[in-house]
């Protein structure tokens, strides 16, 4: 005869409270049919899934909900409440659970990219002068060996330009010949671009650590720049 489940003490405590910061999750709406997990990438890692978490949340489970490692393996790509037939907003659940661990808990890698993109404006830690050489020196390189973009126009902080663009800060370090092919579309289409010198970065850790005072502290430097320097009425994030 097989044992019965030991639960924790029930208590419907988390889902009110993320009811409460988020009244269109609509948790107690769910039906079960599992849409969801059949299209997450992140079921049955850690014996989870996100329907099995919707329930345990609907159910009072709040300290096995709150304590899962899974939180941090969902990768926050919404296909989950895209397909859900009652809109059961999973990520925002997700986002919530994250944001209840210690700050000094939540995954090292994630925290050290958010908080290197808070001291330095990108999540690589890349100094701004680097940034804007190694662009300087990517673009002369293309202009020179390649004589139909001779002219390619690749800037920082050009005010009045049209679109501000921002980069993955990965591309600078490991793989600036990644840099050229955006640019080079940019040039053929005669877009009217820069990018930013604040902020520069596309990536925003802070949001996928939860850290609601650092990816708003991010956002808030970024479309300061863009809107009182740079002017540009069009951003263009590229991640
Ligand atoms: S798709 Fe929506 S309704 Fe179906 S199990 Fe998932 S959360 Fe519930
Ligand atoms: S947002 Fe998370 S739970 Fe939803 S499908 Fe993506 S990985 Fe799965």
């Amino acid at each position: 005869m097989s044992l019965p489940i030991e639960l924790n003490e029930m208590t419907p405590d988390f889902k009110e409270s993320v009811k409460e910061k988020v009244p269109t999750a609509n948790f107690d709406l769910c039906l079960t049919c599992g849409t969801c997990t059949a299209g997450c990438p992140a079921s049955e890692l850690f014996d989870m899934d996100p329907r099995k978490l919707v329930r345990m949340l609907v159910l009072g489970m709040d300290e096995e909900v709150l304590k899962t490692p899974w939180a941090w393996v969902c990768t926050m790509c919404t296909r989950c409440v895209n397909a859900c037939p009652m809109k059961v907003d999973i990520p925002k659940l997700v986002y919530n659970m994250r944001n209840s661990w210690p700050r000094d808990k939540r995954p090292k890698g994630i925290r050290g990219s958010c908080d290197q993109h808070i001291r330095a404006g990108n999540a690589m830690g890349v100094p701004t002068d680097d940034f804007i050489w190694t662009v300087e020196d990517v673009a002369e390189e293309i202009r020179e060996s390649q004589p139909q973009f001779e002219d390619l126009l690749v800037t920082v902080d050009r005010k009045g330009a049209y679109m501000a663009v921002n980069q993955n800060s990965r591309e600078p370090v490991t793989e600036p010949e990644e840099l050229g092919p955006l640019w080079k579309i940019l040039h053929t289409v005669k877009a009217d671009w820069t990018y930013p010198s604040v902020m520069w970065a596309g990536e925003n850790y802070c949001l996928f650590l939860a850290d609601d005072e650092g990816w708003r502290y991010i956002l808030e430097e970024f479309v300061s720049h863009i809107d009182n320097t740079l002017k540009c009425p069009l951003v263009v994030n590229t991640e």
